[in-house]
């Protein structure tokens, strides 16, 4: 039998990664098994992803109740759970219309052909400059890499996508000073996630919604990681009541399944007509009925009450082993997208704290060099995040 061993990652696969020394093999809840049989807490849900845990019994069940009936039969027909889901989205937020992709950047991609279109269709080309954040994140694909603040991402490929500028998070002043009858759109993530969990101020998002309706720009929130429930809202526009134009969703939407989506109004909808974007596997009967679970167990009031219990009860646990090890400088963000900001002496060393976690049975993230992140599911139980925060202090101490 062939050893699937992490050295044949190494011989195998491209290596654009270099994941965990351990394999995952299996999941339930808020637990990961490797291939030894050493249990780990996950406080990572895959990135905020598998926000029900893994394997929840009535999504499997979904999945294999769906799996048995259609699994895909592309956009030139449209499937029941497709419906079902597009109902549910536009009933539960401010969109009354909506298109399913496979991931976030591609849900981010969409977005931003959608907003570029709009303001060709009602404004003509001149108005075509993007608006984004430095250190924003909006995935890999070349526009979306091209937007997001991060060089380290975005350069050597070639010639980018023009008219995007990329201007300070949380400064109102520095939007006001490039905004313009040329800018087609505003992105931002409310809290920016990958580059270290890092909130914008409502005042801030309240600025920039009315620069954007002053000068016919569209605001777009990227809530793939913010989104579905993460912070403790079932989007994260609705703790800060700030209405964006277009919002995209992904990660948690499936619990694992790909799936994206752009939500938007109908009159910006139009411009996406018949032909103008598109998508094989988009919105396909599988991914979509996965989400429909996963959307009506997220989106309750006490679903999410709780989300934003667990999250005080993580950020005091995180607080104490701070009195004991001081080690963070900051413990910042919202419901259960927390991070903890090293502090300087440790700076750039946050993925040794993630192997040494590992090491103890512990499953955590980082976002950017100095960043321990937390994103468990967001139904963990007292006892896991219990047990986790131990590991955490045994690794810290050692
Ligand atoms: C993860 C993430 C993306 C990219 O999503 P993919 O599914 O990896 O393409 C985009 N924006 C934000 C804010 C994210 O956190």
């Amino acid at each position: 039998m062939t050893q699937y061993t992490r050295e044949l990652f190494d011989q195998v696969m491209i290596q654009n990664y270099t994941p965990a020394d351990f394999i995952p093999v299996k999941g339930k809840g808020c637990r990961i098994w490797d291939q030894n049989g050493k249990e780990y807490i996950d406080f990572t849900s895959g990135i905020a992803v598998t926000s029900l845990g893994h394997c929840p019994d009535e999504i499997v069940e979904i999945l294999q109740r769906q799996g048995q009936k259609l699994w895909h039969s592309s956009n030139w027909f449209t499937s029941e759970p497709t419906l079902a889901l597009a109902s549910k989205l536009v009933e539960k937020t401010f969109a009354d219309r909506v298109m399913f992709v496979n991931s976030g950047a591609e849900a981010n991609e969409a977005a931003l052909k959608l907003a570029r279109r709009y303001a060709v269709d009602h404004f003509g080309y001149q108005k075509s400059k993007i608006i984004s954040f430095k250190q924003s994140f909006h995935g890999r694909t070349f526009f979306t890499v091209s937007v997001g603040g991060q060089t380290k991402y975005s350069d050597g490929f070639g010639p980018k996508p023009a008219d995007i500028i990329h201007i300070p998070f949380n400064d109102l002043n520095a939007a006001k000073a490039v905004i313009d009858e040329q800018t087609c759109a505003v992105i931002i993530e409310p809290i920016q996630g990958e580059s270290g969990v890092i909130p914008a101020n409502k005042a801030f998002l309240l600025g920039l919604r009315e620069l954007c309706s002053q000068y016919n720009a569209l605001l777009i929130f990227d809530e793939v990681q913010t989104g579905v429930g993460r912070i403790g809202h079932f989007y994260a526009y609705m703790k800060y009541d700030v209405v964006p134009d277009i919002l995209t969703s992904a990660k948690a939407l499936g619990n694992g399944f790909p799936i994206g989506a752009i939500l938007t109004t109908d009159i910006i909808a139009r411009s996406f007509a018949p032909g103008v974007h598109g998508t094989t596997f988009g919105g396909n009967p599988l991914a979509c009925a996965v989400a429909a679970k996963v959307v009506d167990t997220i989106s309750e009031a006490k679903f999410l009450e709780n989300v934003r219990q667990i999250s005080a009860r993580l950020i005091k646990g995180l607080e104490q082993i701070n009195q004991q090890y001081q080690l963070f400088k900051d413990i910042r963000g919202e419901g259960l997208l927390i991070g903890a900001e090293l502090i300087d002496k440790y700076h750039g060393q946050a993925s040794e704290f993630v192997k040494k976690a590992a090491n103890n049975g512990l499953m955590i993230l980082v976002a950017g060099p100095n960043v321990l992140r937390f994103t468990p599911a967001l139904n963990i139980t007292e006892q896991e995040l219990e047990l986790g925060l131990a590991r955490l202090a045994n690794s810290l101490m050692s």
